[in-house]
Parts: structure tokens; C-alpha cells; sequence
């Protein structure tokens, strides 16, 4: 049954892979971090919510949902738009997200992490926005405060290769790319994905900070003669925790700190005011 009343939180969390596997925060260690709630799902002008977590790390309180609040029947556009108009409500400021990528540059290795600081969206979803009442100006897109947070954390915690900066191109999927778009890809991206996109622009809409960290779990199509599937799997299963650890210490050292991004400055009042008044009745 959807809840009407959606709480507070500062945080948010789009779950990806890593944390679904780890079933982020549940199995973390540390004492601070609490759960609150769990499957709160939420009426939205989008369609029902996927279920939400309520958690605390500390003082500061997050919403988090898995897999991107993917599920089936429900378009990847809708679901995407029913966790940003959530997190609104919420009053989140900050996103967090996670994921496993391929590879477009060639240097990668299953196991990297890459923090990127751009993104080409390749997606033809429709829709992504919440209700266009601003004009969202794309520099800086994943905020450089964030990054910085997320980098320290994922030093903390893991001794591979990280890479503070990297460009992510985002698909459509679920298929994976063809030799043909990967070596497109080639010299235009570093990572490929399917999940960053819409969800930039939605962070960007609500005012809030966003950063992703991707770990890399295949090369794409034609970069390496094989990637193996069992490697696949294992980094699924045995990095997940890593990942829910660097998300809640990344929380737990932002929360403390006031914001000088200029997230919230590059989202303009629309100057298609009268095209736009209808919808944003809705929202
Ligand atoms: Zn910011």
C-alpha cells in the first residue's frame, strides 16, 4: 500500500548492482548507520514509487531504492522520474549513484573505478524531465564537491585503480553494445552504461549534487578479444560491500560540509514559462 507521508532525508541513493548485492546498508558494520524504514512506497504524479529505504549514517538521514527503481512494467523514463519527484519531497539535496560499466577506452581493466566528470547520453528515453520548469544547464553536471567526497572515500577503502575523471556514455540497453557502437564510442567515452542518464538531469532539476562511481565489470565489444562472465559475477558478489562502504563513508564526511557547488546556480528559471505552466501544475 502506498504511504502518503514521505520523510525528511538529505541523502539520496540510487542504488545500482554493487548495492543491490550487498543490500545496501542492511549488512554494513558500522554503528552509526541505522535503517528506519523500509519498502515505503509513495504515490507520484509518475505512478507508484518503487520501494524506498530509510536510513540514517549518523545524523544525517537518506532515502535509497535499488536498481534504479527499475522493474518491469514500468518504463526506465517513469521509474526514474518517480525517484527524483520523491527525493524533491524529500528535500535531498545530495545523490549518490553506483553501477557496473564496459569499457570504451582501452586502457580500462574489469576491477577499475572511474568517478567521471561527463556524459554522453546516447539514450533516446523520452520524458526525463519532472516538470520543465527550469532551464538545467549541463556544466559541471556531476558535481565537482561530490567527486571529491567520493574519491577520498573510495581511496579509504580500495587499493585498485581509481580514476578521478572519465567521460560515461550512456545507452539504452538492456542489450550490451555492439562491436561496431564501441569502437563508435572509442575516443568519445571512457565507460558505457545505461544508467546515468536521465538521472543527471533529474538531480540537476531538484537542485541537488550528483556523483556516480562505476566500477568496471566487462570490456566492451571489440576493445579485448573476450571479457569472461564469470568475472562478471564475481565482482557482483564479492565487490559489493566495498561499494556500500565508500556510499555511506561518502555520506557520512559530506554531510558535515555546507555546499559552494554551483549545482544549484546552473538551474535557471525556464524562459518558456507559458509552455510549461500546465505541467507544472502537476508536479
Ligand atoms: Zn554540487
Amino acid at each position: 500500500m502506498a504511504q502518503q507521508e514521505i520523510p525528511a532525508a538529505s541523502f539520496g541513493v540510487v542504488g545500482g548492482s554493487g548495492t543491490l548485492s550487498s543490500d545496501f546498508p542492511a549488512r554494513l558494520p558500522d554503528k552509526d548507520i541505522k535503517i528506519l524504514a523500509d519498502n515505503l512506497i509513495f504515490d507520484t504524479p509518475y505512478g507508484k514509487s518503487p520501494a524506498f529505504r530509510l536510513f540514517s549514517v549518523g545524523e544525517v538521514r537518506a532515502l535509497s531504492c535499488r536498481m534504479h527503481g527499475w522493474r518491469s512494467g514500468v518504463t526506465r523514463a517513469d521509474a526514474s522520474r518517480q525517484v527524483f519527484w520523491v527525493f524533491r519531497e524529500a528535500g535531498v539535496v545530495r545523490v549518490l549513484s553506483e553501477g557496473g560499466v564496459g569499457t570504451a577506452n582501452h586502457l580500462l581493466d574489469p576491477r577499475d573505478f572511474l568517478i567521471p566528470d561527463d556524459y554522453l547520453d546516447l539514450s533516446n528515453r523520452k520524458d526525463v524531465m519532472l516538470d520543465g520548469r527550469y532551464l538545467l544547464i549541463m556544466r559541471d553536471a556531476l558535481c565537482p564537491e561530490l567527486r571529491a567526497s567520493l574519491l577520498a572515500a573510495t581511496k579509504k577503502r580500495f587499493s585498485g585503480r581509481i580514476f578521478d575523471r572519465g567521460i560515461y556514455a550512456c545507452t539504452d540497453g538492456r542489450h550490451f553494445e555492439s562491436p561496431a557502437e564501441v569502437a563508435m564510442l572509442k575516443g568519445c567515452a571512457d565507460i558505457i552504461g545505461q544508467s546515468i542518464c536521465p538521472e543527471v538531469y533529474l538531480a540537476r532539476e531538484i537542485g541537488a549534487c550528483y556523483a556516480g562511481l562505476y566500477y568496471v565489470v566487462n570490456y566492451g565489444e571489440g576493445i579485448r578479444p573476450k571479457w569472461s562472465y564469470g568475472t562478471m559475477k564475481d565482482i557482483f558478489y564479492d565487490d559489493a560491500p566495498m561499494i556500500g562502504e565508500v556510499l555511506a563513508e561518502t555520506i557520512r564526511e559530506t554531510a558535515a560540509k555546507e555546499r559552494h557547488c554551483e549545482c544549484l546556480a546552473l538551474r535557471k528559471e525556464t524562459l518558456l514559462k507559458d509552455v510549461y505552466n500546465e505541467a507544472s501544475d502537476k508536479g
